[in-house]
């Protein structure tokens, strides 16, 4: 123990990653730490099935949070690709096909669902009203943490009681008349979050899937989630940081140099900061921090690799389909209705998830044997399938909520979705499911919670302390992960902020 770094980061997911860049750039001497035998966290690619030649984001998939300052700043060799279709929803014999750009056919679509041509001008005019909100919330992000009062004075009174004030349902109530409309508009206030449309976390979370980089734009990370990891290992290597894995924290205490953190096999590093990647509840267990109150993880996810896209009960064209968002069972009232069930420790009847095909944006992450064989790959997002659930008899309800959820895709299916599953070498079909309680035993999300805490407002409530939103009440100790305020998803914001609260905390250490 005879070096004393300046900031040793706990976690090298992607945030740890952030986090440690910006500090060696500006001359940091940086230890990360990484429990596990690869770096990534919630943001790696793997081959997750035998000698199959498919590169999968096993978590998380798509980018929209990241801001292109931080790809510029840190220089990373990274590309997002934009999608031609935003989503499709396929309803009975029929569907809607909303394309990126929003134009005449994607009037039309929802025109013919909700009957009149109002529904697609409400469309038209309560995104435009949410894209002004992205365009002035979105570079506050990565600035010192503004007041509640600054925030509600630069957004204006009307859009503030729109998004802000009043609760997400009643937005949707008022401006929509079709309930599948008003269930697509919705799920992105519920992707990873638990809650009711009438709860205001419905709300954050709304805001938080509607405001990356100003435009809300959800992209396809060129190469696989992986790609942004392999960028930010190659950078951190360059700028001098020291990388280790498979060395879990157990214990972070003060010391005299500032804090002492332990590995479970005994090992002691020192350093003047802390720099917590990994979830607040993981830095209480090490540190005796208090933990925050957040609600469990209520997700399931799947990942398939198919021999080729199935065909569609309502004729459209698969490369179409899939390109965007798929939709499964996500009108307002099912969605409702499935959190209802879910709350009172049922599993949904009717399980509503959403789904995306990579390799039709970007086929790279397929070997060329495989792409031109036709094959895919296919992430399925299954919503209100909170960890409670499983609690019990895990191995029996992981069993029925993907029974649930197939059935619910092959509704829309010509063909079952299971005759399409590519087989590994062994014989066994491509296909692997992830609930809750395995995302914590993987990766160690708290109760499968995808944001490691509930997301809030991306501003500072009256009497809130804390200038970049990273701080604890250790002032040697730093969160800079997606539990971090403003760090949920995959966006390097809570790397960044927590980097700059280091900065300034060393300035004045030294
Ligand atoms: C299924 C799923 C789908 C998702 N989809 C999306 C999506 O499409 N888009 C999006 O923006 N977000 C998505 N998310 C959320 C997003 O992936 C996460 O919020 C984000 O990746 C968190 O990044 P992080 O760097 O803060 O933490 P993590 O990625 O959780 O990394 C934390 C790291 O800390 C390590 N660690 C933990 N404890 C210790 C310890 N004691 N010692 C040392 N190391 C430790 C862990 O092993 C891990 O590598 C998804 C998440 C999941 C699970």
């Amino acid at each position: 123990m005879n070096k004393v770094y300046d900031a040793i980061v706990v976690g090298g997911g992607h945030n740890g990653l952030v986090a440690a860049c910006y500090l060696a750039k500006a001359g940091k001497k940086v230890l990360v730490l990484e429990k596990r035998h690869e770096f990534g966290g919630a943001t790696k690619s793997s081959y997750a099935f035998e000698g199959v030649a498919a590169k999968i984001s096993r978590y998380s998939y798509l980018v929209a949070l990241l801001p292109d300052q931080i790809i510029q700043d840190l220089d990373l060799e990274f590309q997002t690709l934009s999608r031609t279709v935003s989503s499709y929803t396929p309803s009975d014999s029929t569907g809607v096909l909303i394309n990126r750009i929003f134009d005449e056919d994607s009037s039309k679509s929802i025109e013919q669902i909700a009957g009149d041509k109002s529904e697609a001008l409400a469309w038209r005019e309560f995104y435009s009203r949410i894209a002004k909100v992205a365009e002035l919330l979105a570079p506050t992000m990565l600035e010192p943490l503004k007041g509640e009062g600054e925030i509600k004075k630069l957004i204006g009174p009307t859009l503030w009681s729109e998004f802000m004030d009043r609760p997400i349902s009643e937005s949707l109530n008022q401006n929509f008349k079709s309930d599948l409309i008003k269930g697509i508009v919705l799920t992105d206030g519920l992707i990873g979050t638990f809650a009711s449309a009438t709860e205001r976390l419905a709300n954050i979370c709304f805001l938080y899937h509607l405001i990356g980089n100003g435009t809300g734009e959800w992209k396809v990370p060129k190469g696989g989630m992986g790609a942004l990891i392999s960028a930010l290992l190659q950078r951190a290597r360059e700028l001098g940081v020291e990388l280790r894995e498979g060395v879990e924290i157990t214990r972070v205490s003060n010391s005299e140099s500032g804090v002492m953190v332990e590995s479970d096999k005994g090992e002691l590093f020192d350093s003047k900061l802390v720099i917590a990647g990994c979830a607040p509840t993981v830095l209480a267990k090490i540190s005796g921090l208090a933990a925050p109150k957040s609600r469990d993880g209520s997700q399931v996810k799947i990942n398939m690799v198919l021999k080729r896209l199935p065909k569609l009960k309502s004729g459209i064209d698969p490369e179409i389909a899939f390109a965007g968002t798929f939709h499964i069972d996500e009108s307002y009232s099912q969605l409702e209705r499935a959190f209802q069930q879910a709350k009172s420790g049922e599993i949904p009847d009717v399980i509503p998830a959403e789904m995306y095909c990579h390799t039709l944006t970007d086929p790279s992450i397929l070997s060329k044997e495989m792409h031109a064989a036709g094959n895919h790959t296919l992430t399925l997002f299954a919503l209100h399938t909170p960890a409670p659930l499983f609690d019990k008899d895990h191995e029996n309800a992981k069993a029925e909520v993907t029974k649930r959820i197939l059935h619910g895709l092959n509704s829309y299916l010509a063909e079952p979705i299971e005759d399409l599953l590519l087989r590994d070498s062994s014989g066994r079909p491509c296909i692997e499911i992830k609930t809750p309680q395995e995302l914590e035993a993987e990766i160690d999300l708290p109760r499968g919670n995808i944001f490691h805490a509930d997301l809030s407002f991306p501003w500072k409530s009256e009497g809130e302390v804390g200038k970049w939103g990273v701080e604890t009440s250790n002032e040697r100790i730093l969160l800079a992960g997606a539990g971090s305020k403003r760090g949920g998803g995959v966006s390097g914001i809570g790397g960044h902020n927590a980097a700059m609260a280091a900065l300034e905390r060393l300035e004045v250490i030294n």
